[in-house]
C-alpha cells in the first residue's frame, strides 16, 4: 500500500459495497486494481472467490504477472481474463446448464460472414458484414424500434431466429453469443460465488456485458469498476459509456473515488491531452494535473507525402534510439491497421527492428514469403526448399505426386537447375506446368522490383492469391502492393537481391525475441498501455478524425476526439505527431490538411515543424484552430501562412534557392501550388530547368550569379 497515494489506497481499501473509480489516463487505475487485488489476498479472501476482467489478453496477463510479483503463487487462482475469455472458460465447463453443448466450436467474423451470406437474397442490397453489424446490434439492444428505412436492421431483426438456429445446428457460438452464454450462465445463479468482481476500461463494456455484472451482483458479489469516460472508443462496436455514468444508480450504495494525479506522463503531453478533450460536450470533465514537471515540448511534424512520412518516422525513432530509450519503449500507434504497411517498410528500409502488435509484420504474411521464395531462389538457385514451396503458386497442376516424380527424376541434383537443363522426361501435364515456371524463372531479372513485378503480374501471383480468398483480397492486394514499394525502398541504388533480402531478413523483428523491438499497433491496441516515446502518424483531415461513411453515429467526432486523447496519454516523455501535404489514402488523395485536432491541442508546449528533404526540421507556427470545423484551413493556406515551408507558395520570383543537383538558382516564375507547385529556376550555370519546390531550400547568402 505505500505505493499508492492516498485516493488509490482509499480506493483500494474500501470495503463496504460497491465501487466506481473514474479517472482521466495515467492516474494508476490499473496500479490501484492490482493492488486492491493483493489486499484482498493479504486479508484471506481466497483466490478462486476473484474475478478480474479487463479488455485484452494481453491486459489479463499484464494483470496477473504484476499480482504475482505482489503476492507470488496466490495469485494464480485468481480468474484474470476477458469478458469472452472468461465466458468462454465458464460455458466450457457449464454449458449443460443452459442447454447447451460443451464441445462447442467458435466461430469468427469469417465463419459468421459465410454463415449469413446463405441468407441473403440477390435484391435484398446488404451486404453480409452489414447484415451482421445489425444484428449485432440489435442483440446488444433489442427494445430499440427500427424505422422503416433501416433495410439492415429490419433485415437483420427478421433473420436473427434463422441465424441463431444455423449456429445451433453447426454446434456453434460466436463472440457475442459467448457473452449472452456467460449472462445466461450468471443469471442462472450457475456461476461459482464471486466476492468480488473488478472490470477493468469499464467505460468500453456494452450493454450485455453489464447484464452480466449484474447478474453477479444479485449473486452477491462486489462490483468494482475501474474507468475513464473520456476513453471509451469502442461506441462503434456497441460499447455503451452511459454503463460507467450510471453506475452509481444500478448498484446501490456505489461509492465513487476520483484519482486526480497523473504519474505517467510530462506536463507538456498532458497540457495538449487537457485541451483537446475539453472540446468534447459529452464528458463528466476532468483535468490531469502531472507530478514529473513539464518535459520536452510535443511535435507536431509536417511532411509531404505518406513516404515523407516513413522516412521522418525512421530518423526519429533512430534518434531515440541513439539517446539510449529502449526499443520497447518506443511505439508508433496509428488511427488504421492500414497505415502501418508503408511504416514498417520505411523501418525495415532504415534497418530498425520492431513487432506488429495484434497482427503479423508485412514481411512474415504468407504472400510476402512466398515472394521472398522467388527471390531467393534467384538468388540461390539451389534452394530446393524455396522451389518446393512456390512451384505451384499459382496453380500449375504439380501437386504432390507431381512434386515428387520430378525429385525423384533430378536425384542428387538441385531441382532448379535440372528443371532448366532438362525438363525431364515426364508427363505431358507435368511439362506443361514446369516449362511455365520456367518460363518465369528464366532469365533471372536485373533487380528487386522487376523480380518482384514478374511475381505478381506475369506469373499472376497476385491475382491467385486474391481470388483465392476474396474476403482477404483487398488485404493481400494491399501487402503485395507494399511489397513492391520497399522493392525501391530497401533493395539500394542498383536493387541488388542480396541486399533486400538480407534487409528483409532483418526486418520485422524476424530475428528477435518475441515482443523486442519497437511497437506498432493502431490505437485501439494502445489502450492501458504506456510508452517513453510515441510517434503519432496520419493526423490529416480525412484520416484523424475518420469521417463517418455511414452518417449513423452522432457522437462519432467524440468518439475520435477521444481515440486522440488515448493516443496522446500513451507517451510518458515524448510525442510526436506528424500529418501530410498529399496522402494517398484508399486510392484518392486527402486534402493535404492539418487534422482539426492539432488545432484544438496547440498551445504553449506544442511546437510545429516543417520538414524539409535536405533541411530536418524548421521551425513553424501551428494551425490555428477555427471556430467552425467546417471553416478548417484550406492547403494552401497552411504552406503559405501557417508553416512557411518550401511546399509553394512561399517563394516569389526573385527568391534565392538552393538545390541538392543543380547548385544555387534564382526563382524566375512559379507554377501550381500544394505539394505539386513547380517553380522554375534559373541556375548558376545558366541552365533554367522546372522544379518541384519541396526539393528546394532557400538560400539566404548573398552571392553573385555567374
Ligand atoms: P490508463 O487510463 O491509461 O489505463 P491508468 O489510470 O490505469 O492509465 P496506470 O497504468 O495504473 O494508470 O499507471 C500509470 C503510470 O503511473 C504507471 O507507470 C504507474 O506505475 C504509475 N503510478 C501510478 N500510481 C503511482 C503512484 N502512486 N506513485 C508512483 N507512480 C505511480
Ligand atoms: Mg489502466
Amino acid at each position: 500500500m505505500s505505493k499508492l497515494n492516498r485516493e488509490q489506497r482509499a480506493a483500494a481499501e474500501h470495503r463496504a459495497g460497491h465501487l466506481l473509480i473514474l479517472a482521466g489516463a495515467g492516474t494508476g487505475k490499473t496500479r490501484t486494481l492490482v493492488h486492491r487485488l493483493a489486499s484482498l489476498l493479504e486479508e484471506g479472501v481466497s483466490a478462486n472467490k476473484l474475478l478480474a476482467i479487463t479488455f485484452t489478453n494481453k491486459a489479463a496477463s499484464e494483470l496477473k504477472e504484476r499480482l504475482e510479483a505482489l503476492v507470488g503463487s496466490r495469485a494464480d487462482a485468481v480468474v484474470c481474463g476477458t469478458f469472452h475469455g472468461t465466458a468462454a472458460r465458464f460455458l466450457r465447463q457449464r454449458a449443460s446448464a443452459i442447454g447447451w453443448p460443451s464441445d462447442f466450436v467458435i466461430y469468427d467474423e469469417r465463419d459468421q460472414r459465410a454463415l449469413v451470406s446463405g441468407l441473403l437474397s440477390p435484391g435484398d442490397d446488404v451486404t453480409p458484414g452489414a447484415l451482421l453489424k445489425a444484428m449485432e446490434k440489435h442483440r446488444l439492444n433489442p427494445e430499440v424500434a427500427l424505422p422503416s428505412w433501416d433495410r439492415s436492421g429490419l433485415l437483420a431483426k427478421e433473420n436473427l431466429p434463422v441465424y441463431r438456429s444455423l449456429l445451433k445446428a453447426a454446434g456453434a457460438v460466436d463472440f457475442l453469443g459467448l457473452i449472452e452464454g456467460g449472462a445466461a450462465l450468471a443469471e442462472g445463479g450457475f456461476l461459482p460465488r464471486f466476492s468480488e468482481v473488478l472490470v477493468d476500461e469499464f467505460q468500453d463494456t456494452d450493454r450485455l456485458q453489464h447484464r452480466w455484472l449484474e447478474a453477479l451482483a444479485g449473486f452477491g458479489a462486489r462490483i468494482v469498476a475501474v474507468g475513464d469516460d473520456d476513453q471509451s472508443i469502442y461506441g462503434w462496436r456497441g460499447a455503451d459509456v452511459s454503463g460507467m455514468l450510471l453506475f452509481e444508480k444500478n448498484y446501490s450504495g456505489a461509492k465513487r473515488v476520483t484519482l486526480s494525479k497523473n504519474y505517467r506522463s510530462k506536463q507538456n503531453i498532458l497540457d495538449a491531452a487537457n485541451r483537446l478533450i475539453g472540446k468534447n460536450k459529452h464528458r463528466l470533465g476532468k483535468e490531469l494535473l502531472g507530478v514529473k514537471g513539464a518535459g520536452d515540448p510535443l511535435e507536431v511534424l509536417a511532411v509531404a507525402d505518406e513516404r515523407a512520412e516513413g522516412h521522418a518516422l525512421a530518423r526519429q525513432f533512430q534518434q531515440w534510439l541513439d539517446k539510449g530509450v529502449e526499443a520497447s519503449e518506443l511505439a508508433v500507434l496509428a488511427r488504421l491497421n492500414s497505415q502501418l504497411r508503408g511504416l514498417e517498410v520505411s523501418l525495415a528500409a532504415a534497418g530498425i527492428p520492431y513487432s506488429l502488435v495484434g497482427g503479423r509484420a508485412l514481411f512474415e504474411t504468407r504472400e510476402s514469403r512466398d515472394v521472398c521464395a522467388f527471390l531467393r531462389l534467384w538468388l540461390k538457385p539451389q534452394s530446393d526448399l524455396d522451389l518446393l514451396r512456390i512451384i505451384n503458386r499459382p496453380t500449375r497442376g504439380l501437386g504432390r505426386g507431381a512434386l515428387e516424380k520430378i525429385q525423384q527424376a533430378a536425384g542428387a541434383r538441385p531441382l532448379l537447375p535440372f528443371l532448366i537443363a532438362e525438363g525431364g522426361n515426364f508427363s505431358t501435364r507435368i511439362r506443361k506446368g514446369v516449362a511455365s515456371f520456367v518460363a518465369i524463372m528464366e532469365p533471372p531479372p536485373a533487380n528487386v522490383r522487376e523480380a518482384i513485378e514478374r511475381v505478381l503480374y506475369d506469373a499472376g501471383y497476385m491475382e491467385w492469391v486474391c481470388s483465392r480468398e476474396p474476403e482477404r483480397a483487398d488485404e493481400r492486394e494491399a501487402n503485395l502492393l507494399s511489397l513492391l514499394d520497399s522493392a525501391d525502398q530497401m533493395a539500394g541504388p542498383d536493387g541488388d537481391l542480396a541486399t533486400f533480402l538480407e534487409r528483409w531478413s532483418l526486418a520485422g523483428g524476424g530475428d528477435l525475441e518475441r515482443g523486442a523491438g519497437l511497437r506498432l499497433m493502431t490505437i485501439h491496441a494502445s489502450k492501458g498501455l504506456e510508452f517513453d516515446a510515441v510517434f503519432l502518424p496520419g493526423w490529416d483531415e480525412g484520416l484523424f478524425p475518420m469521417p463517418d461513411s455511414e452518417g449513423e453515429r452522432f457522437d462519432q467526432i467524440e468518439e475520435e476526439r477521444r481515440l486522440a486523447y488515448v493516443a496522446l496519454t500513451r507517451a510518458r516523455n515524448h510525442c510526436v505527431i506528424s500529418w501530410a501535404r498529399a496522402r494517398m489514402h484508399h486510392g484518392r488523395t486527402l486534402s493535404g490538411r492539418a487534422s482539426r485536432f492539432i488545432g484544438e491541442l496547440a498551445g504553449d508546449g506544442v511546437h510545429g515543424y516543417a520538414q524539409h528533404p535536405f533541411a530536418g526540421r524548421q521551425p513553424a507556427e501551428l494551425p490555428k484552430p477555427r471556430l467552425k470545423a467546417a471553416q478548417l484551413p484550406a492547403f494552401d493556406e497552411l504552406a503559405q501562412a501557417d508553416y512557411g515551408d518550401q511546399q509553394g507558395g512561399v517563394f516569389k520570383p526573385g527568391d534565392l534557392v538552393l538545390h541538392e543537383r543543380f547548385g544555387r538558382g534564382v526563382i524566375q516564375a512559379l507554377r501550381g501550388s500544394g505539394s505539386s507547385a513547380k517553380v522554375e529556376i534559373r541556375f548558376g550555370d545558366g541552365s533554367s530547368r522546372t522544379i518541384i519546390a519541396s526539393y528546394l531550400q532557400p538560400c539566404d547568402n548573398e552571392w553573385d550569379i555567374a
